[in-house]
């Protein structure tokens, strides 16, 4: 018997904190977790989710016009955004609701409230004015995004939180950063018929992907029309007439636009929670810093997903708290295992990658063989769209395993979920080789490469 009123109480019901709850009341465990928006966190309700939706609406923008080439007209096709943002709506609103049964057929108690920690073993529900005491704690908060304040009129932008809510689509936008929000919904508001316009700081955008998938994916947002400024930031927002914005760059440049869109990163949400004063270490970007088990530096604390900030992704968090729920009252020490995770942009077309990128693996491994190809797929052949593909394989020398496979192009994402089960078993290359092509594919084009590309020094 416990003296606390629950065995485990969750700060924050994302795609984490609900994993980790539902396991551990499974177990038996008596569980509460507190939400302050609204239950499936980031990825649910203002994430992944909706951001594919508004991807899937955005390929219709190409599809009509390539399915010009198979025959079909499409000429008076019409959009209306607030229809897509009000199915958007419905979808997210039924998940949620999936997401508050499930944890309560589990059996968890769920409380509508900002928390705020008290001590490491007492939790103050603002909304109910009251405190609840639990032995362990779990902090899965996740992040938020952020935006530049040192630049004046900073706040004329928006973040993505308020992109899944915009009244009308907006005529012209600019985009600010380079990584996975940027790109996505650069590419989701090209599709829609917006102008738009990415500035980034640095010199090649996914900066942490594969060269040549950035190089790709600017070649491809390019080619749709998106203009990219790089080596730029905004040095001041300023408020022109009606909804104009105009963002001052430090090229020297300006841009108008209706709508500025700043993307340049998250942070954990860890801000006026009382963990410092529960003794829980943070890092300097706000992160929880936790061991390979998710511990806290308080021993009774713990904390996954984003507020940790070890690699942002909803796959993961949900991995780090069954992880957690299994060691902590399944009596079944579990750590969450960090290699060989696939990643996917959901630019148009799509990144999909596993493992090492060339620059990484050349970095680690001595002798490292590149095998990639680059190509218009068969459909487009009669779009007349001049999209291309790219299919990299990264390859250890010494022992032919497959160390990276990088793709852009149709379908990447779904290609790469499966091809990293192979890569994470430890496929060779020579298997790749020996697996028969699947034809007309995109992806027999995997296990065509036979040519160690040679780079022209
Ligand atoms: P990212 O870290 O991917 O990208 C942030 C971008 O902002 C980078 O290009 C960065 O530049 C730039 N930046 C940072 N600070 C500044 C600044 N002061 N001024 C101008 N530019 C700046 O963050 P996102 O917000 O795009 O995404 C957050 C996380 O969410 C991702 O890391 C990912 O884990 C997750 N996510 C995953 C998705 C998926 O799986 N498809 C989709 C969306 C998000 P630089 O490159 O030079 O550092």
């Amino acid at each position: 018997m416990t003296d606390f009123d629950y065995d485990l109480f969750t700060i924050g019901a994302g795609s984490g904190g609900v994993r980790a709850s539902r396991l551990a009341a499974s177990y038996g465990a008596k569980v509460g977790v507190a939400e302050e928006y609204r239950v499936g966190g980031t990825c649910v309700i203002r994430g992944c989710v909706p951001k594919k939706f508004l991807v899937y609406a955005s390929e219709y923008g190409h599809s009509f016009n390539d399915a010009k080439g198979y025959g079909w007209s499409a000429d008076n096709v019409s959009f209306d955004w607030s229809k897509l943002i009000q199915n958007k709506d419905d979808e997210i609103d039924r998940l949620n609701g999936i997401y508050i049964r499930n944890l309560k057929n589990a059996g968890a108690d769920i409380f509508q409230s900002r928390a705020v920690l008290k001590d490491n073993h007492t939790v103050h529900l603002a909304a109910e004015n009251r405190d609840v005491t639990a032995e362990k704690i779990l902090i899965a908060t996740g992040g938020a995004p952020w935006t530049d304040e040192s630049v004046p009129g900073h706040d004329l932008g928006i973040t993505s939180n308020e992109a899944f809510h915009l009244d009308t689509l907006p005529k012209h936008v600019i985009v600010a950063g380079g990584g996975y929000i940027a790109i996505e919904f650069a590419c989701i508001f090209r599709g829609l018929g917006c102008e738009v316009c990415l500035v980034y700081r640095g010199e090649d955008i996914l900066r942490y992907f594969d060269t040549d998938v950035s190089v790709q994916v600017h070649a491809e947002m390019k080619r749709q029309g998106i203009r990219i400024i790089t080596q730029s930031v905004f040095e001041k927002i300023e408020k022109l007439d009606g909804d104009v914005k105009r963002a001052h760059l430090t090229n020297g440049t300006h841009i108008d636009a209706d709508l500025i869109f700043w993307a340049v990163g998250r942070k954990a949400a860890t801000a006026g929670m009382g963990l410092e004063k529960a003794g829980v270490e943070l890092d300097k970007s706000g992160a929880v810093v936790v061991d390979e088990f998710s511990k806290s530096s308080v021993d009774n604390i713990f904390a996954v997903g984003d507020v940790t900030n070890r690699v942002n992704l909803t796959p993961v968090a949900i991995r780090e708290g069954a992880a957690f729920a299994e060691t902590e009252f399944n009596n079944n020490s579990t750590k969450m295992d960090y290699t060989f995770i696939p990643k996917a942009v959901f630019s148009q077309p799509p990144v999909g990658t596993v493992g090492y990128a060339e620059h990484e693996a050349r970095q680690k491994f001595d002798n490292v063989d590149i095998y990639k190809t680059n190509f218009r797929a068969m459909k487009n052949m009669l779009t007349g769209s001049e999209e291309r593909v790219l299919m990299k394989l990264v390859v250890d020398g010494d022992t032919d395993r497959v160390l990276g496979c990088h793709i852009v192009g149709a379908e990447a994402a779904e290609m790469i979920q499966a091809i990293a089960i192979a890569v994470k078993a430890g496929v060779t290359k020579s298997q790749f080789d020996e697996t028969v092509a699947l034809h007309p594919t995109i992806a027999e084009e995997l296990v065509t490469m036979r040519e160690k590309f040679q780079p022209k020094y």
